[in-house]
């Protein structure tokens, strides 16, 4: 059975940060780009990509 597995991939594209929890649009653009699943407020805490 792969429904289960499919299922889990879908709960990755939550939109939920991993790092705050909160909701946003912007965690499964940085989970496409960076690889990291974080919002953009953490992503620039975390300084991922160097200016
Ligand atoms: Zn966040």
């Amino acid at each position: 059975m792969n429904i289960d597995k499919d299922f889990d991939v879908l709960k990755e594209l939550d939109d939920v940060c991993d790092e705050c929890k909160k909701e946003d649009e912007s965690v499964t653009q940085n989970l496409i780009l960076t690889g990291f699943k974080i919002c953009k407020s953490c992503r620039v805490s975390k300084t991922i990509f160097p200016v």
